[in-house]
C-alpha cells in the first residue's frame, strides 16, 4: 500500500472520550487482551455490513475482494496490524464514530464509574468498551480506512489518546476497507507473539463468522454452531459459544437448542446466564436475539424476537425462510419473522415450565436470578396460561422469606369451598406478619402470597384471576366470605362477654368515633378480623388494595386517597378501657385524645400517614401521663 498524507487537520477529542481514554490509557485492567476481541468484532461487524449491502445489490468498491481480517504481527518494531475488508468509513464517519462516544455502554460504563467508584477492572471486560481499549495496550494507533461508497477518498487517523487526533485523506492505491496500526507500549510486547495472539482469538473470537487470518494462518473455526444437529454439538462448545456472544465469564445455566423446519424453518441457539446481567438495573434496554438469515447476520440483538420479560435469553435464530434483502425497519411487518417470535416465545416458556417440573430447586435459582425480569410479562395475554405456571411468590405456607410456591400448589392447599387467593404486600416477611390484616388470617388458617416487590401486586391485579379463582388482597375482603372457616384452636381464648346494656354503650361508642373522625373515615364499625389489634383500617368492599392505591398516586394517575372503614376491636383491653371512660364521661378529651392516636397508626401501618409529627407529639404526651400513672401504682 503506497500511499501520502495530503491535508492534515488536528480535533480535539471530546470530553467523555478523554475521560475515557484517560481510565483507559491508565488502567491497570488485568486482561487487557480484550482489546483484541473489540477490533476484531469491529472488523467482524464492518464485514456483516458489507455483506449486507451487497444482498441489497449497492454498488460497493473492490467487489471482488474476500471477506475476511488478517493480524499482523511484527515482534521487532512492536507493532501489530489488524486489518478487514468491510464496509470502512468516510471522513465524516471517522470523525463521527472514532471521535465521539456513541456506544450506549460506554456511556453508561462512565456513569458508573462517575457515581460510584465501581471497580474498573470488574466491568471493562463485561461493557466492551469498544474501540478505545485499544488505548490500554498502544502508546500510538493508526486507522487507514476506504468506505465502500464509490469515489470515496481513503482516510487516515492517527492518536496517541491523549488528548487529540490528526486526520489526513490519503492518496494513492489503497483497497478497500480498515486496517488499525497498533504501536504497542513497552508493556504490551506480549501481543506481538504469536502464540498469545492465537490463544486469544480463540478465546474470545473463535466464532466470527469471517476467516481470521494470524499472518498466513487460518486461526477460527467458522461455524454457525446453531445449524449443526444438537446430537453432534459438545457442551464445552455451546460453553465457548456463549461466552463468545455474550462476554460472560461463567458457563450459561441452560442451552436451548432448537431446530424446526415446518411450517417455518429456523434454528435457534439460546442460552439462559447464570446470573442476571441487569447488574445495575439498567440494562434493561440490552437485550434481544441476534437475527441471522441463511448465516448471513441481518441484526444484532433483534428486540422484536423476544418479548422484554424474556430478555435475560441470550442468543441467535437463524432462517432459510427470511429474504435476504429484508430491510430491519419492515421485518416487524414480516409474517414469517412474526410467527418466529411468536414460537420462540412458546419455546422458552415451555422449556421453563417443564424445568420448574423437573428440577424445582433448580427453577427457583431461575427465579431468583430472573424472576423481577420475568414477571414484566403479566401483559402477554396470549402465553397468559405458561405464564401464570410460572409465576412463583412466597406464601404463609412457607417457613422462611425464601420459600416459594407456585399459583397451583396454592390452589391445591385451598379450604374446602375456598374460592379466593389471597394476598398481602408488605416490605418483609416480618412486616407482613405483624400487619394485623393479617390476624384473621391466622386465626381461620388460611394461606396468603406474601409480596414485597411493587410489581407483584400489578401482575395479581391485571391478571385479576387465577383458573376461576380471583385474586384478593387482604385489605379488601369481604368477612362475610369467613363465616364458613372454622377458626384455629389459639383463638379460643373466649373474651368476657359484654352485657346487653354495655353492647348499646360500645355502639354509642362507635358514632362518638366517627363523630371525632369527621369524614377522615367512611364508617365506623365492630371488627371481626382482629385479635391482637384495637382498631384497622380496611377498604370498602370492591376497591383497590392499598398498594395498589399508593401505586397510583404516585404516578399521578389519581391523587385522592381513597377513604376508609376504621374497624375497633371491641374485645381489645384498650377498647374495653376506653368503654369505661365513656360512660363515665361520653366527651372525655382523653377519648379524642386515644382515638387520634389509633387512627394515624393505623394510617401508619397502612403506608399513608402523610405528617406524622402529630402522632409523636400525642405519643409523647400519653406516655408522659403513663409515666405518671407509673410512678403513683409504684409509690415512687
Ligand atoms: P461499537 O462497535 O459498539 O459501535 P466501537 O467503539 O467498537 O463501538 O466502535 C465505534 C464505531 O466505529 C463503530 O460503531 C463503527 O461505526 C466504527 N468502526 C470501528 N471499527 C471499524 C472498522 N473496522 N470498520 C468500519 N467501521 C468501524
Ligand atoms: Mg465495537
Amino acid at each position: 500500500m503506497d500511499s501520502k498524507q495530503v491535508s492534515t487537520k488536528k480535533y480535539e477529542f471530546k470530553a467523555e472520550v478523554k475521560q475515557l481514554l484517560d481510565i483507559l490509557v491508565h488502567s491497570l485492567y488485568t486482561s487487557r487482551e480484550i482489546f483484541l476481541r473489540e477490533l476484531i468484532s469491529n472488523a467482524s461487524d464492518a464485514l456483516d455490513k458489507l455483506r449486507f449491502e451487497s444482498t441489497r445489490g449497492t454498488e460497493i468498491t473492490d467487489k471482488d475482494l474476500p471477506l475476511e481480517i488478517k493480524i499482523f504481527f511484527d515482534e521487532k518494531n512492536k507493532l501489530l496490524t489488524v486489518t478487514d475488508t468491510g464496509i470502512g468509513m468516510s471522513r465524516d464517519e471517522v470523525i463521527s464514530n472514532i471521535g465521539t462516544i456513541a456506544k450506549s455502554g460506554s456511556v453508561e460504563f462512565l456513569k458508573q464509574l462517575k457515581e460510584n467508584q465501581t471497580d474498573t477492572n470488574n466491568i471493562i471486560g463485561k461493557f466492551g468498551v469498544g474501540f478505545y481499549s485499544v488505548f490500554m495496550v498502544a502508546e500510538d494507533v493508526v486507522i487507514k480506512t476506504k468506505s465502500f461508497r464509490v469515489g470515496e477518498p481513503a482516510i487516515e487517523w492517527q492518536s496517541n489518546g491523549l488528548g487529540d487526533y490528526e486526520i489526513a485523506e490519503l492518496d494513492g492505491n489503497i483497497n478497500r476497507g480498515t486496517s488499525i496500526e497498533i504501536h504497542l507500549k513497552d508493556d504490551a510486547k506480549e501481543f506481538t507473539e504469536k502464540y498469545r495472539l492465537e490463544t486469544i482469538i480463540k478465546k474470545h473470537s473463535n466464532f466470527i463468522s469471517f476467516p481470521i487470518y494470524l499472518g498466513s494462518e487460518k486461526i477460527n473455526t467458522v461455524a454457525a454452531l446453531w445449524r449443526e444437529p444438537k446430537t453432534s454439538v459438545k457442551k464445552e462448545q455451546y460453553n465457548e459459544f456463549y461466552k463468545f456472544l455474550t462476554y460472560d465469564s461463567e458457563e450459561p445455566e441452560d442451552v436451548i437448542h432448537i431446530s424446526i423446519d415446518a411450517p417455518i424453518q429456523f434454528n435457534s441457539l439460546m442460552f439462559i446466564p447464570k446470573k442476571s446481567f441487569d447488574f445495575f438495573g439498567y440494562n434493561r434496554e440490552d437485550y434481544g436475539l441476534d437475527l441471522y438469515v441463511r448465516r448471513v447476520l441481518i441484526q444484532h440483538k433483534n428486540k422484536d424476537l423476544l418479548p422484554e420479560y424474556l430478555g435475560f435469553v441470550k442468543g441467535v435464530v437463524d432462517s432459510e425462510d427470511l429474504p435476504l434483502n429484508i430491510s430491519r425497519e419492515t421485518l416487524q411487518e414480516n409474517i414469517i419473522f412474526t410467527k418466529i417470535a411468536q414460537n420462540i416465545t412458546g419455546q422458552i416458556l415451555s422449556y421453563l415450565i417443564k424445568k420448574a417440573k423437573d428440577e424445582p430447586e433448580k427453577y427457583a435459582e431461575f427465579w431468583k436470578e430472573h424472576g423481577r425480569i420475568f414477571k414484566l410479562g403479566y401483559s402477554d395475554f396470549t402465553n397468559v396460561e405458561k405464564y401464570n405456571q410460572l409465576l412463583r411468590f412466597n406464601s404463609s405456607a412457607k417457613t422462611d422469606a425464601g420459600g416459594l410456591t407456585s399459583l397451583e400448589e396454592y390452589i391445591s392447599r385451598f379450604k374446602e369451598d375456598q374460592k379466593e387467593i389471597y394476598y398481602a404486600f408488605g416490605s418483609s416477611r416480618d412486616a407482613i406478619n405483624q400487619d394485623p390484616h393479617l390476624e384473621i388470617f391466622k386465626n381461620k388458617n388460611l394461606e396468603v402470597f406474601y409480596l414485597y416487590d411493587p410489581i407483584d401486586e400489578f401482575v395479581l391485579s391485571t391478571l385479576r384471576k387465577y383458573k376461576d379463582y380471583e385474586f384478593k388482597s387482604v385489605d379488601s375482603v369481604d368477612l362475610k366470605n369467613f363465616d364458613k372457616y372454622k377458626d384455629t384452636e389459639e383463638k379460643k381464648v373466649e373474651p368476657e362477654e359484654l352485657s346487653k346494656e354495655d353492647e348499646k354503650h360500645f355502639d354509642s361508642l362507635l358514632s362518638r368515633i366517627k363523630d371525632i373522625l369527621g369524614d377522615r373515615v367512611v364508617e365506623v364499625k365492630e371488627s371481626k378480623r382482629l385479635s391482637g389489634s384495637p382498631a384497622i383500617l380496611v377498604n370498602p368492599d370492591d376497591t383497590m388494595s392499598s398498594t395498589m392505591q399508593k401505586i397510583m398516586r404516585m404516578t399521578n394517575k389519581d391523587m385522592s386517597i381513597q377513604k376508609k372503614v376504621f374497624e375497633i376491636n371491641r374485645d381489645h383491653k384498650l377498647i374495653r378501657n376506653l368503654l369505661k371512660v365513656f360512660k363515665s364521661n361520653s366527651k372525655d378529651e382523653y377519648i379524642s385524645n386515644i382515638v387520634e392516636e389509633l387512627f394515624e397508626s393505623a394510617l401508619l401501618l397502612d403506608g399513608s400517614l402523610n405528617d406524622p409529627h402529630k402522632l409523636v407529639s400525642r405519643l409523647n404526651q400519653l406516655l408522659e401521663q403513663s409515666s405518671d400513672w407509673y410512678t403513683e401504682i409504684k409509690k415512687l
